[in-house]
């Protein structure tokens, strides 16, 4: 039994690796946290028998004491809970299906303890890659990608460890809007943006993707995960989401790893690497297929994308504004208080008003964030 502890696992990443589990039966569920869904999570804690819990939120975890008081299991909640059940001793991998920043203190404590990182958690990444992946490294752990493009690039790279990377082609789906120009999106409402055309996730993600954001945060992403220069990232708009993601290698061989929108591959992939196991669903059918199709990301409509590689490029903690005003920004685009076109409006000002700082520790990034934060609450 491989024993795994899932934070966010209410979500849609944490119910779908429960789906996997549900499915492989040689998965052992040590821990489950989430935010405030305690009638979620007792159902999860009823049908996989954890042994620990958490929810952020203090009301929702008495809640939770309270429904599941005829077992046996250990509710925390706060940030306490995440560091607990990121470093328990019983796990071996932890999935990080968390959205936000919240992610950088459970991921770091649960590399220090040794455990693998299922990393769905893109934001830790952008915001910390500077200390994740030399401390992974240091440490001998691996983290194994679960977005479906780092998967997919992984995937790509199994057996060229020798083999330098020429290009990372990073697609995207180009989200609902793909096609429209600036003044199209003047006017667009929560409903429309919540509607993406192939894969199905949490909202802030599905937000991210209709503004592109999601695809800077990407390229943030792989530029760490991958040890590759921003100039050796391409994002390739690819309407259909078959290719997931490709890598070009010196000679000109162009590897990509193919499939159907389903989030449980690359999380399977991540669990049980570098083995396949037999997964239930759909299969590609080339002849169903009509054609594929590529296009250039339109950098001056979705200008998300364009200032995620103005944010990489300037390095230090202004990824951590870019990623915390754009987390700042959904929030309030969802609650209908501005308007979809502002998302990047806020991004850009949050990151020219940002103070500099090259090498961030958790502190200072978690700095940035708070000031990022006042600073979009004093002015919109
Ligand atoms: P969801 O919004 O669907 O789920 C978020 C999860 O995090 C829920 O379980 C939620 O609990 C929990 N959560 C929220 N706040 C807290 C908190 N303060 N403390 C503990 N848990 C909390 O998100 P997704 O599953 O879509 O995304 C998760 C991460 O994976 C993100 O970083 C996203 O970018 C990334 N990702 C997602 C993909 C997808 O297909 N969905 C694809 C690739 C990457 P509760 O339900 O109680 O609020």
């Amino acid at each position: 039994m491989k024993k795994i502890a899932i934070l966010g696992s209410t979500g849609s990443i944490g119910t779908q690796t429960l789906d996997i589990v549900r499915e492989q039966k040689d998965l052992q569920v040590t821990a489950l946290a989430a935010g405030r869904n305690a009638v979620l999570l007792e159902k999860q804690i009823r049908e996989f028998h954890p042994k620990m819990a958490a929810l952020w939120d203090e009301r929702a975890a008495a809640d939770l004491r309270i429904r599941i008081k005829d077992l046996d299991v250990r509710v925390l909640s706060g940030m306490e809970g995440l560091l607990t059940i990121a470093q328990m001793p019983e796990s071996e991998i932890l999935v990080t299906a968390i959205v936000g920043m919240l992610g950088i203190r459970p991921t770091i404590v649960a590399i220090e303890a040794g455990k693998n990182i299922a990393l769905a958690n893109k934001e830790t990444l952008v915001t910390a890659g500077h200390i994740i992946m030399p401390l992974a490294r240091k440490k001998n752990i691996s983290i194994l990608p679960v977005d479906s493009e780092h998967s997919a690039i992984f995937q790509s790279l199994n057996g060229e460890q020798e083999n330098a990377i020429h290009k990372i082609l990073l697609t995207a789906s180009g989200g609902p809007f793909r096609g429209k120009k600036t003044a199209d999106l003047q006017n667009i409402q929560v409903e429309q943006a919540l509607q993406h055309p192939n894969w199905s996730m949490g909202k802030k993600i599905t937000i991210d993707s209709a503004t592109m954001v999601n695809k800077g945060l990407e390229v943030m992403e792989a530029k760490w995960l991958f040890d590759v220069e921003l100039e050796q990232i391409q994002v390739l708009v690819h309407p259909q989401s078959v290719i997931h993601s490709m890598v070009e290698y010196e000679d000109g061989a162009v590897i990509a790893q193919l499939g159907t929108p389903d989030m449980r591959l690359p999380i399977q992939y991540a669990l049980y690497y570098p083995k396949r196991r037999k997964l239930s669903g759909k299969r590609l059918d080339f002849f169903e297929l009509a054609s594929l199709a590529f296009e250039k990301p339109d950098l001056d409509t979705f200008q998300g994308l364009k200032l995620a590689f103005t944010a990489m490029k300037q390095g230090g903690n202004i990824p951590t504004a870019y990623n915390a005003a754009n987390e700042k920004a959904v929030s309030l685009f969802l609650e209908n208080k501005i308007s979809f076109l502002q998302i990047p409006e806020l991004i850009q000002a949050c990151m020219e008003q940002c103070s500099y700082k090259e090498q961030p520790n958790v502190e200072q990034i978690l700095e940035t964030e708070a000031e990022v934060y006042a600073y979009i609450e004093s002015r919109w």
